[in-house]
């Protein structure tokens, strides 16, 4: 795999000068990310995307074949003390007894798979699971949901002996190949895999599949929804990931509360 560093300057002073990475928060330093993976983790157990199962991970920018997550823990509970550093086969590089999670496997291979890609989500979100086990697919059906305007594709290929959990590396690879090139993968009465380049554009994007898939329950109980078309959907993407005003505010009011519920996180 080809090297990959994000580190990138410091921030300029005055927002008007700050680079496309900055404004998406890339993480300049392994310090960095590991505060961003306590974030992601605790924001998503305060939007109840995660509960007390599914994970975050974060490359390494300082070593693009490893990547940072926490110990086996309830999300809304992760610090910075149970962040381990984890290579992308899966070994715990961190000096520790602490336990990975099993489904650790998933993330290193979409990292593998993806060099374009640092961030990655696997839960469990109520609302996508009905989208799992019918033929009818999440379509963009409110602005936010046109970051998946390119459709989300599918995984059944489960080893059966693992009870439906990722645990093997070939298993994890069939994960990546199923995810391709898309922001997003369906698993069969599982949940979900959600990537981005950012940490933030992942805690975005996670929420938003989450929000998209109620928005579209909803509709389908009182009507025919009318959804948002290829130009649309594609068009409302680039505000939603490209936009310091839209990444950033969503970053900054979703800190806030989960800093207002959880005072601990500091
Ligand atoms: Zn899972």
């Amino acid at each position: 795999m080809k090297s990959k560093k994000n580190v990138s300057k410091p921030m300029q002073t005055g927002g008007l000068m700050m680079s496309t990475e900055e404004y998406k928060g890339m993480a300049r330093s392994a310090k960095e990310a590991i505060e961003q993976v306590v974030f992601a983790n605790r924001i998503l157990a305060n939007e109840d995307v995660l509960d007390a199962f599914g994970h975050v991970s974060l490359r390494n920018p300082e070593n693009s074949n490893t990547y940072f997550q926490s110990r086996s823990l309830s999300p809304q509970f992760v610090t910075r003390q149970d962040v381990l550093e984890i290579d992308l086969d899966g070994n715990v590089v961190t000096k520790t007894d602490k336990k990975p999670y099993g489904e650790r496997i998933i993330h290193g291979a979409v990292l593998k798979a993806r060099p374009d890609i640092n961030a990655v989500f696997h839960g469990h979100p109520l609302p996508v699971i009905p989208f799992t086990v019918t033929n009818v697919p999440i379509r963009p059906i409110a602005h936010f949901g046109g970051m998946f305007y390119e459709g989300i594709p599918f995984y059944d290929d489960y080893d059966v002996s693992s009870g439906m959990l990722i645990a093997t590396r070939e298993e994890g690879d069939r994960v990546a190949r199923a995810l391709g090139s898309s922001r997003a993968l369906l698993m069969r009465g599982h949940g979900c895999v959600v990537v981005g380049d950012s940490i933030q554009s992942m805690v975005m994007a996670a929420i938003r599949l989450r929000d998209n898939a109620q928005v579209q329950l909803w509709a389908m109980q009182i009507g025919q929804p009318k959804f948002l078309s290829y130009e649309e959907g594609r068009q409302a993407r680039k505000i939603a990931l490209e936009s310091a005003v839209a990444l950033g505010r969503a970053w900054e009011y979703w800190v806030a509360r989960a800093k207002k519920a959880m005072p601990d996180i500091g």
